[in-house]
């Protein structure tokens, strides 16, 4: 690690951070002072660490798309004073606010990392300490041309650091919480960090100005397509006045029941030009509407393929683009293209 390196740590909340309310026995958060006094070993890296703290420090189920859009303006605003960024964030929102941000910052030549820890820093058998370490020595590490070593939005839990967009809490107990089942691992924390330097995503050109986009359009449904599912819920979420666009978590490989009113209600959302997008329930693998019939009438009533994107990756990627136009065929397009490394093309 290079002496001259330089992090901004930004305390948003989260479980890290946070300590029992003697009164009614919640978890609530606490400042970045009192995170700082239970991981001293932050002081035995020659890296420059300043802090930046969010008001009100929140839990991250809280979290609202304005968050994202202060993130992005803080790092932006800081971008030239430091090497990298260290997001400290709940774990509930941590992969929303990853691939909102991935999203958001354009020609990113510097790591953004989001971590968060299951146990509160103060307590003996936190995993917070070591997350908070080694996301630090990962966002200060530098080839030997001086550039950073994996200058993306990822989120680095339980030693592994994963591609923010690609990645999914998937345990609300376990040390081990997200997982990025699409994707490799960027990084896995042992002994030494070892970088899959073949996965890891670089700016076309590393001097270019960073730039970011703020304009966020939440007119966005999630429906989870079940058995049983009836028209009136079907009509009030594809139809309704308030959403320019649907995420339709589908089962497999991107199906949905072949009844004649179900697709008569996904061609009538998409005459009304609604965007319609087709993300798999499935924990892993990728939407092929092609395969089956189901699949397909799905797609020729208007449906759009999410691929092998996550949930929480196709929210975030709908408000950006959404929020870039009005045009809806031309956001319905763009969903289609690898933006940033969130689907597998
Ligand atoms: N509810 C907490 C949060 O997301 C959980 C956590 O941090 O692990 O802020």
């Amino acid at each position: 690690m290079k002496d001259a390196s330089s992090i901004l740590i930004i305390y948003t909340g989260g479980t890290i951070g946070m300590r029992q309310d003697p009164v009614d026995g919640t978890l609530k958060p606490f400042d970045f002072s009192q995170i700082v006094d239970e991981v001293p070993e932050l002081g035995k890296y020659a890296v420059k660490i300043d802090s930046y703290t969010f008001d009100p420090l929140i839990d991250s189920s809280d979290v609202e798309p304005g968050l994202w859009q202060s993130l992005a303006s803080l790092i932006k605003e800081r971008y030239d004073e430091y090497d990298g960024f260290v997001v400290l964030h709940g774990t509930d929102t941590m992969a929303y606010s990853a691939s909102a941000l991935s999203f958001m910052l354009d020609n990113l030549a510097k790591p953004v990392i989001f971590t968060g820890s299951q146990l509160p820093i103060g307590v003996p058998r936190t995993d917070g300490k070591e997350n908070l370490i080694s996301a630090v020595e990962i966002a200060a590490a530098k080839d030997d041309n001086g550039h950073s070593l994996v200058p993306e939005v990822s989120i680095f839990f339980d030693s592994q650091l994963l591609r923010g967009n690609r990645s999914t809490k998937v345990s609300s107990e376990e040390f081990r919480a997200f997982q990025s089942p699409g994707y490799p691992a960027l990084a896995e924390a042992g002994i030494n960090i070892k970088y899959n330097r073949s996965v890891i995503m670089r700016p076309e050109v590393w001097s270019a100005p960073l730039r970011i986009s703020t304009a966020l359009d939440t007119r966005v449904s999630i429906l989870k397509i079940h058995p049983g599912i009836t028209p009136q819920v079907m009509r009030y979420f594809l139809c309704g006045p308030e959403t320019r666009a649907v995420i339709l978590e589908t089962y497999g490989s991107g199906n949905a029941p072949s009844s004649q009113w179900f697709l008569d209600i996904v061609k009538e959302a998409a005459r009304m030009g609604k965007v319609l997008m087709n993300v798999t329930q499935c924990s892993s693998g990728t939407v092929n509407m092609d395969l089956y019939a189901t699949g397909k009438a799905l797609q020729k009533a208007g449906v759009v393929s999410g691929l092998d994107i996550t949930t929480e990756s196709a929210l975030a990627k709908l408000f950006h683009l959404l929020g870039a136009s009005d045009d809806n065929e031309w956001v319905k397009k763009r969903l289609g293209e690898n933006l940033k490394g969130e689907i597998s093309k």
